[in-house]
């Protein structure tokens, strides 16, 4: 994967932003496939800094209702979550309006942040379904594992909500607003730069943007089989080669068990390093399946390996005795 190549220097910008979005009602059917778009956007907010002298410094802020086309009647756990009424969507702009205002906002040498990696694959989607020129020419840094990396919580993934509270940072407004979230978000990558080195925060993000307009992950869920090792070996031939060109991978970290979770670091000699985690799953007919992920590296993901390795070669495939209740207990939940 071709990492950030822009230099993090004074005057580089950065565009915070959050999406909310629309979901289709269960059961009402639809003139085209609702796999095609999972959400209709319905809200943008960003806000714009200016990295300088070790500091982000906010210029601006963006806000944009948008009256959705498809999905025009709110999801019940939307509006539980917004808080938006049917008759707000209708006082929206037309998205492609709205899309163009905020391309606008963002300029043209910008490095895009949210928290979660959802929102880029959002817009993407959505722009494809309105046929729109889906490409976004801009580098992404998702803020929420290099907040757990900077707050000691390596690995874990916490909400806004809780990393605002993590840095006493005073609640203004509520949640699951897109602007509203956007500010949080913003404030909280202030908070990171304060808290910690500058060069150490811009080294992190530097290794852990990624090309939004290039696939970096690639899933399979595996087929049955009766025990947790048949279901690993039936994802081997998955894991043996780089998704992008077909070459055998290298094991720079060979595969090693936790627990339900398989863990490994690859390498392509063209396309770099691939972190892997396979879970181990049971259906209702008590055969087992592994659902496997495989993407490009970011710093985090080298993190988690490391973090996970020296743990297995500590406790062995048990994992660290502490820790294990919590993690049999997620593990249970979703089975
Ligand atoms: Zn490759």
């Amino acid at each position: 994967m071709e990492m950030l190549s822009k230099k993090i220097v004074d005057g580089c910008e950065f565009i915070v932003f959050d999406l909310e979005w629309n979901q289709p009602i269960p059961g009402k059917t639809y003139d085209f496939d609702c796999a095609t778009l999972t959400g209709e956007i319905i809200e943008i907010g960003a806000c714009r800094y200016v990295y300088e002298n070790g500091d982000l410094i906010c210029k601006g802020t963006f806000s944009a209702d948008i009256a959705p086309a498809v999905y025009t009647r709110l999801h019940y756990h939307v509006r539980k979550v917004t808080r938006k009424k049917n008759s707000d969507l209708k006082k929206g702009q037309p998205f492609a309006q709205a899309y163009e205002s905020f391309r606008e906002f963002c300029g043209t040498d910008a490095i895009l942040v949210g928290w979660g990696n959802s929102d880029p694959a959002m817009l993407k989607m959505n722009l494809k379904f309105f046929g729109m020129d889906n490409k976004l020419g801009m580098y992404f840094l998702d803020l929420q594992p290099i907040f757990s990396f900077f707050a000691g919580q390596k690995g874990k993934q916490r909400s806004v909500e809780a990393a605002v509270d993590y840095y006493h940072i005073e609640k203004k407004d509520i949640f699951h607003s897109a602007t509203a979230d956007a500010q949080y978000t913003g404030e909280v990558f202030e908070e990171i730069f304060r808290h910690n080195k500058p060069s150490e925060v811009i080294s992190a993000i530097s290794s852990s943007s990624v090309d939004p307009d290039v696939k970096n992950e690639f899933s399979l869920v595996g087929s049955e089989a009766r025990d947790t090792e048949g279901a690993l070996a039936l994802i081997n031939g998955f894991l043996s080669v780089c998704p992008l060109c077909g070459k055998e991978l290298e094991a720079e970290i060979g595969k090693f068990r936790i627990r339900k979770s398989q863990y490994a670091l690859f390498r392509c000699s063209e396309h770099g390093e691939l972190f892997s985690r396979a879970r181990i799953k049971k259906n209702k007919s008590g055969l087992f399946y592994a659902s496997a992920v495989l993407r490009f590296a970011t710093q985090t993901d080298y993190y988690l390996v490391a973090s996970k390795k020296e743990e297995f070669d500590k406790y062995g495939s048990t994992g660290a005795p502490a820790v294990q209740a919590e993690d049999n207990k997620e593990e249970i939940d979703s089975l």
